[in-house]
């Protein structure tokens, strides 16, 4: 074994994958074509209400962080989040995967939608190369919405922020409304071909899914080693604090104007 893989498997590190903000939407860009906007029409698929219920923790916790804030119309600190209000669409791409790839993730976003109330939709099967600048709008590809999330294995050749004992990394990309207001739209979640090499890591892929999958709904890491948003692999489940972070994610508002 070469000496760099004993390394990941003292410390696989899972990555964050803060994707910079495109820019601010506005209801007149529906009227140009899609192939021509950087950007879908506002509110696809948004409801007048949250789509499921708010989630209250059983287990009140503080162990958790969120990879952005801002302030809300009453000036207080609140996550950037998704809209509860529409589905967040995830698209698997299986090539290089174990077969339980889709299965996994299934699991793993019922597991965050009940822990944050957001709601998921499986798009099913893509064939979609790993890009680390993919774009948040596809139309050629999705059509007139925000690009569905997508989750894949590749490595770090593909994705250089998947170099060394780095496992994963997965996050949103947010966009403005008029009024300035963050919402997160699309994400990527890539997992490292590493985790597929026996010997090569004593990580579990579908931990390092789970917590991907956490990051793109908004959690950054934590340095209590009892949560799975640690960075390095201690545990392998969600745990309370990573749960409370979770419902308060969920808790974000809707976005008719993204
Ligand atoms: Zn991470």
């Amino acid at each position: 074994m070469l000496p760099w893989l004993v390394v990941l498997t003292v410390a696989a590190v899972y990555g964050s994958r803060w994707l910079p903000a495109v820019g601010v939407d506005a209801p007149w860009l529906a009227l140009v074509p899609a192939a021509a906007r950087d950007h879908p029409r506002p509110g696809v698929e948004e409801a007048d209400g949250r789509l499921a219920p708010a989630v209250i923790p059983a287990t009140p916790a503080t162990s958790y962080a969120f990879l952005a804030t801002q302030q809300d119309s009453t000036g207080a600190t609140v996550p950037v989040a998704w809209s509860p209000c529409r589905p967040i669409h995830v698209v698997v791409d299986p090539t290089g995967a174990p077969a339980d790839l889709a299965d996994q993730v299934r699991a793993a976003t019922a597991e965050i939608a009940a822990a944050s109330g957001l709601t998921f939709v499986d798009d099913g099967l893509v064939v979609e190369p790993a890009d680390p600048d993919r774009p948040a709008f596809l139309p050629d590809r999705y059509g007139d919405r925000w690009a569905p999330v997508l989750v894949r294995f590749t490595d770090a050749a593909t994705v250089p922020s998947l170099a060394g004992t780095v496992v994963g990394v997965g996050g949103p990309q947010s966009v403005a409304d008029s009024r300035g207001r963050r919402y997160h739209v699309t994400g990527v979640v890539y997992l490292d071909t590493d985790l597929l090499q026996p010997g090569l890591t004593t990580t579990d892929w579908p931990s390092v899914l789970r917590h991907e999958l956490a990051h793109l709904v908004g959690l950054d890491h934590v340095e209590d080693p009892t949560q799975l948003m640690n960075p390095v692999a201690t545990v392998s489940t969600f745990a309370a604090g990573d749960l409370a972070g979770l419902a308060a994610l969920g808790q974000g508002a809707c976005a008719p104007g993204v």
